[in-house]
């Protein structure tokens, strides 16, 4: 258990700003590379940091603070697939169900190269903290498989997802797990989800998961949540730092379902939109990028930005350090560490991927007064109205994209008001302010029903 730590000052949100430009090319970093030769940090020890800490504010007693700690439940299966040209693939599934105190446990499922027990740990506890933050009776769970989907077919890749969820069966349930898409998964994996499951129970049963089509039970807004909800934090953040959006200079890490999103509809709320990146590299474009272009372009190229020619080609790493108001890192974790902070221009930084700052670079982003509005907060839209789809799949009766979006927008703007009102009373960072409303939710909740046995 954590020492009592004393209080400090809640830094004022400024930041300085450099004359720096980016311009020199270099070759983009490949998917999931380690950057500039330093190692890849362990999102799990980020989130213990901040776990540890929010924990001592609280002054958690020790029992409560051991068992939000340790997920419930870690599956691990091996996933075998008989492949295009015959050989038997064995990949590793991984489940993780970090706690169900709230509700069923909810969480994506990612498919990468580097997919590992530790992540899915981390990004499972992610989702315990995000659901209580943003006021939804779901616990947290993360699932994934390590592979490279980049490499593999579409009879292939269905094939994992069919085998993974059927290993699966007894961890997942529309009343005890739900997954949902994540990097590298979409609304077809959901749909592979939703069948091998219904096929196994003997009836269709949609709210097994979230993120489906339309034509299954998906909800309408759902794959634009996470990307309008990072637009809806953006503008609370940019709110207090008494920043107009029709002023406000965007770079935005990642161009998938969050990035893209996101670029888009701060590009509709009068933003310029001046780096983007993806896994092929970032491209800079001082006037503002057409992001409306980037799309269907991307769209166009097997959603790769490489050859977009609407900017100068920079590297993904220059991308996080261009001059502008508001970095939105919407890619992976650990982009921004103790290695790369303090060349951060940005005022705001809004967290559209879970984890993209290490806990080694809070103190230094703190430090230069950058406010930043942390992944539990802001994509925590996507869950939210993945939650109006379990809702609406269990009412069998959908809304339409107007009260999606408007329910979305307020929830957004609560959560932000609570935890800025939660970060003055206590003097600390939204990140700290965040975490320690949501444990302290956690473990109000898991007071009132106590331990059986
Ligand atoms: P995605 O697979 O649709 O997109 C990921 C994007 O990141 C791709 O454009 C890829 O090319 C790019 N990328 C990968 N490595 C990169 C690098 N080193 N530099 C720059 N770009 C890189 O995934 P997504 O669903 O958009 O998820 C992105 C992040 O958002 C993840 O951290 C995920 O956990 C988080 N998230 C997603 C959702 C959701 O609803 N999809 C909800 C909450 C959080």
């Amino acid at each position: 258990m954590p020492k009592k730590v004393a209080k400090k000052p809640l830094k004022k949100f400024h930041t300085r700003f450099t004359d720096e430009d980016p311009s020199v090319y270099k070759e983009p970093a490949p998917l999931n590379a380690k950057s500039s030769g330093v190692e890849k940090e362990n999102p799990l020890e980020s989130m213990m940091e901040r776990f540890d800490k929010a924990a001592e504010i609280l002054g958690l007693e020790q029992g409560i603070y051991q068992y939000l700690k340790t997920p419930v439940k870690c599956v691990i299966v091996s996933v075998p697939v008989t492949m295009d040209d015959g050989r038997i693939e064995i990949f590793d599934g991984y489940r993780v169900v970090h706690n169900d105190i709230l509700g069923p446990s909810k969480g994506g499922i990612r498919y990468a190269p580097d997919v590992n027990l530790d992540e899915v740990k981390a990004l499972a506890a992610w989702m315990t903290w995000k659901c209580a933050v943003i006021d939804i009776p779901f616990g947290g769970a993360k699932g994934g498989v390590t592979c490279d989907p980049r490499k593999l077919s579409q009879r292939e890749l269905e094939m994992i997802t069919r085998r993974y969820t059927a290993n699966m069966l007894d961890v997942f349930g529309p009343d005890r797990d739900i997954p949902a898409p994540d990097v590298n998964t979409n609304e077809q994996v959901m749909a592979w989800v939703l069948d091998t499951y219904s096929m196994h129970r003997r009836r269709t049963e949609p709210g097994v998961v979230t993120g489906k089509p339309l034509i299954l039970g998906g909800s309408k807004g759902r794959r634009e949540a996470t990307g309008r909800g990072v637009m809806h934090a953006t503008l609370s953040g940019l709110e207090k730092l008494r920043i107009s959006p029709n002023k406000a200079t965007v770079a935005v890490e990642g161009f998938g379902n969050v990035g893209s999103i996101s670029a888009a509809s701060l590009y509709e709320q009068g933003a310029k939109i001046i780096a983007i990146s993806d896994v092929t590299g970032g491209y800079y474009n001082e006037k503002g990028i057409n992001v409306e272009a980037a799309i269907k372009f991307s769209e166009t190229h097997g959603n790769l930005l490489e050859g977009f020619k609407g900017g100068d080609k920079i590297t993904n790493d220059e991308v996080l350090t261009v001059k502008c108001d508001v970095l939105v890192p919407a890619a992976r974790e650990d982009r921004i560490t103790d290695r790369n902070a303090k060349d951060i221009k940005a005022k705001l930084i809004v967290e559209g991927a879970n984890g993209p700052t290490s806990a080694s670079a809070d103190e230094i982003l703190d430090s230069k007064g950058v406010m930043v509005i942390p992944d539990i907060l802001a994509n925590a839209g996507g869950v939210k109205v993945s939650y109006f789809e379990w809702v609406q799949n269990r009412m069998g009766f959908y809304w339409p994209l107007d009260l999606v979006n408007q329910r979305l927008e307020q929830a957004m703007k609560d959560a932000f008001d609570r935890v800025y009102e939660n970060g003055q009373k206590h003097n600390v960072s939204l990140r700290l302010s965040s975490y320690i409303l949501a444990i302290d939710k956690v473990a109000r909740t898991l007071k009132l029903r106590g331990i059986y046995g």
